[in-house]
């Protein structure tokens, strides 16, 4: 495996690698949850390049980019051990050189849900994706589902940009207990993390609904909000039902899957999940249908 921070020198080696490239971007303090997608990058390529950068365009000023864990020695030991070839490790100052003054905006799909509540971080994520893509020129790029509006934020930008990648989406890897697994998960208490295991039980539950005939929205909302306040510790801050591949707002059920997303907060963590009704379609083949590709 080779790891370089110079983006001349990793482009010089992308180019010495043959066949079909996968990619995994990440920012870093690794769990199984990236171990899942780099595996799948694996399978699925000749060659798999995976890039760790803690992106500063993506935070707001009021989050947690100082506080943001970076474990990179143990980082690369997991990359190696993963099948990676080439590894980018690139500073901030030079994805984001004095005189940097490009953004790219995804309008519609960046809007609702978490665009709401953090203006501005679709456009550091798509920014940069944009750029490590041009970098790494990937064949197949790896996303989780766990990150679904981001994931379709960045299908767009990649339709819209015509940049030859196949988008791959795989599914949110748990902590035993139902937990997504998240490098954000670490600022829990012990308290905060026992009961942030109830964002899986919410989801599980509207999903029996759902598979029980129950396709009104309010009512399937009112079965996650009804398991969530429960839990004293946990705070709602949203949940909604999307349309999967557009991200509009369902407000009449039809035949088609929607995508189940829910944001609660533990203290000052706030922790995201969710998951494609019916629960069935939760599998990178549908995932990848849905969300990218
Ligand atoms: P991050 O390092 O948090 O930017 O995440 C890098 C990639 O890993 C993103 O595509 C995430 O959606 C994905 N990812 C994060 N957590 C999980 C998880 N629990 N299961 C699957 N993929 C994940």
């Amino acid at each position: 495996m080779r790891v370089t921070g110079s983006l001349s020198e990793f482009q010089e080696l992308r180019q010495a690698l043959n066949g079909r490239v996968g990619a995994v971007y990440t920012m870093g303090a690794l769990h199984v949850g990236h171990l899942s997608l780099l595996s799948h990058a694996r399978e699925e390529n000749d060659a798999v390049v995976a890039t760790l950068f803690v992106n500063p365009k993506q935070f707001a000023r009021n989050e947690d980019l100082s506080r943001y864990p970076r474990t990179l020695e143990s980082d690369l030991q997991k990359f190696e051990r993963a099948g990676v070839d080439l590894v980018l490790t690139p500073s901030p100052e030079m994805m984001y050189p004095p005189g940097f003054q490009t953004r790219v905006d995804v309008k519609i799909v960046s809007q609702g849900l978490e665009g709401e509540r953090r203006p501005d971080h679709f456009t550091g994520v798509v920014t940069v994706v944009a750029k490590l893509f041009n970098l790494t020129h990937p064949d197949r790029a790896y996303f989780g589902q766990k990150d679904a509006q981001q994931v379709v934020v960045i299908r767009q930008m990649a339709r819209d940009l015509n940049f030859p990648v196949e988008i791959i989406v795989c599914p949110t890897v748990r902590e035993t207990d139902g937990l997504a697994m998240s490098s954000r998960n670490v600022f829990l208490t012990p308290e905060q993390r026992q009961a942030a295991a109830v964002l899986y039980g919410a989801l599980q539950a509207a999903g029996g609904a759902y598979d029980q005939g129950e396709h009104v929205p309010a009512h399937l909302i009112e079965a996650v909000q009804d398991v969530i306040a429960a839990e004293p510790l946990a705070e709602i801050d949203y949940i909604a039902l999307n349309d999967p591949r557009t991200l509009s707002p369902i407000h009449q059920m039809t035949n088609l899957p929607v995508l189940l997303s829910l944001s609660v907060r533990f203290g000052a963590t706030r922790l995201l999940d969710n998951c494609l009704l019916p629960l069935s379609l939760n599998n990178l083949i549908d995932l990848t249908r849905l969300l990218g590709v």
